[in-house]
């Protein structure tokens, strides 16, 4: 077979990805036709395609580049770590360096009692992991009765079984016989659409209340943990309301059950502090990470376990782990990461820098016509998208065509953002800097004016009713 490089021609590189390669998420048929773009290479918040192309990246990937593309140490920290030790497992009375080291310095960062960490390969096995953890957890604790955990419509847990169980996304429980039994799911906390003639703080408490009400229909004595991230990302990037989280924290306590934070997204700087729990004031037993943890430059996440839950479970075998927990390799890196993180400032510069001056930029885009709110904390930031200026209303047409048609135009303009429904998203590397939130948010911009035009002109801008 002729070798398949970034030299050949991009047609004949989308036809072998049509060919031969399935794509997440994708209706693939589609794809195949009009071919996918082939991204070759990247450095800093930039990405280059197989047209020569220059595009800004304001997803740092999946919402994981944090330190942004191509760092030179990162790729010296890999290459050390594979010719010392490139695998070993910690299943039989072994471990490693990088595993220790890594798992150290993690519970060095979290809050509270955080101090364990059980490694996985992403955050769709950390919260298989976690779906486990909870249950044995009672049972050593013998109360086995307590076996549901409660999730959230809306939420995103990842891809597997059980993470799209604790997912509230209907359109991937309609794939498979989801969920999994013993997960149920409350409303989620989203004003702008779903929140009618109530205050944001009388419906962030209402929302938070249908926790309790949960509990109280399945019967305390049975639930063993809630689970729901600190901000909703792949939902649509939604900021509860403030009333939404203390309260949570009071039904959690008053229950006596176990609350996981999953911070895949937000941990690790993005909410402009280590973590988000720290943002919103939580107080986990649990945590679920993965992306930032190593900046996506190799695949690791894990479970940050509190000393009373970690203690019970360290009294019996734990019957789980996956081959590549705490892959060495993949440890370094991430070590690597937060070492770059800590050094160069990162969530300070979040915190202090990038938030104020894209916070400016961004909510003065609540004046476009097509804008109908906008949300921003740290720097993962989302705008819902409006038929009808002044009005917290829907699309009349099918939910996310103004979304994929305002994505089409970001694309066009070399400008990476995403949407989710009807609802625009960032969530830029965090090592952005001014200028180039500039640039971000003039195609941003002229992408949402092109989006603009386009949907007026085939009579998209009607509301449902
Ligand atoms: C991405 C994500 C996951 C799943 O992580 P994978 O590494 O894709 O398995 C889980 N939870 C949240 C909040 C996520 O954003």
């Amino acid at each position: 077979m002729r070798p398949i490089t970034n030299h050949l021609p991009t047609a004949e590189l989308q036809a072998l990805d049509a060919a031969h390669h399935m794509h997440p998420f994708t209706t693939n048929d589609k794809l195949a036709k009009k071919g996918a773009r082939i991204i070759t290479q990247a450095k800093g918040v930039w990405l280059k395609d197989s047209e020569g192309e220059e595009i800004i990246d304001g997803m740092a990937g999946l919402w994981c580049v944090n330190i942004g593309y191509a760092r030179e140490e990162i790729a010296e920290a890999a290459a050390r770590q594979i010719r010392e030790l490139p695998y070993y497992n910690t299943f039989f009375q072994t471990s490693h360096v990088p595993a220790i080291a890594l798992a150290a310095r993690i519970a060095e960062l979290a809050p509270g009692d955080l101090n364990h960490v059980f490694f996985a390969g992403s955050g769709s096995e950390a919260n298989d992991t976690n779906i486990r953890l909870a249950r044995h957890y009672w049972t050593l604790k013998e109360q086995p009765q307590r076996q549901v955990i409660i999730a959230r419509k809306n939420g995103y847990h990842g891809s597997t079984m059980g993470g799209a169980s604790l997912g509230g996304m209907v359109s991937m429980h309609e794939q498979g016989m989801l969920p999994i039994p013993g997960i149920v799911h409350i409303d989620q906390p989203y004003w702008y659409l779903e929140g009618g003639e109530m205050t944001p703080e009388d419906f962030g408490l209402a929302r938070a209340r249908a926790l309790e009400d949960k509990i109280l229909e399945i019967g305390p004595e049975k639930v063993a943990a809630f689970i729901a991230e600190p901000i909703q990302g792949a939902g649509g990037v939604i900021v509860p309301p403030a009333s939404y989280w203390p309260e949570i924290q009071r039904i959690v306590d008053k229950y006596g059950i176990l609350l996981i934070a999953d911070e895949v997204i937000t941990g690790f700087g993005r909410t402009g502090n280590w973590f988000g729990s720290q943002t919103f004031g939580i107080r986990p037993h649990i945590m679920t990470i993965a992306k930032g943890l190593s900046s996506g430059y190799a695949p690791i996440g894990g479970s940050i376990v509190c000393d009373e839950v970690a203690a019970t479970i360290a009294s019996d075998e734990f019957n789980h782990g996956y081959t590549y927990s705490g892959h060495p390799v993949a440890a370094a890196i991430a070590l690597e990461n937060l070492r770059i993180m800590e050094e160069e400032g990162v969530v300070e510069h979040v915190r202090d820098v990038a938030h104020p001056y894209l916070a400016e930029r961004w909510h003065a885009l609540g004046d476009h016509p097509l804008v109908g709110e906008t949300s921003l904390v740290g720097l993962m930031g989302s705008l819902a998208l409006t038929p009808v200026k002044g009005e917290r209303v829907r699309f009349a047409s099918e939910a996310g065509t103004a979304g994929f048609i305002t994505r089409e135009r970001c694309f066009a303009n070399n400008v990476i953002m995403r949407h989710v429904y009807d609802r625009m998203i960032i969530a830029p590397p965090l090592v952005i800097t001014p200028a180039e939130i500039d640039i971000l948010m003039d195609r941003a911009t002229k992408a949402l004016d092109e989006a603009y035009v386009q949907l007026k002109a085939e009579g998209l801008l009607q509301k449902a009713v």
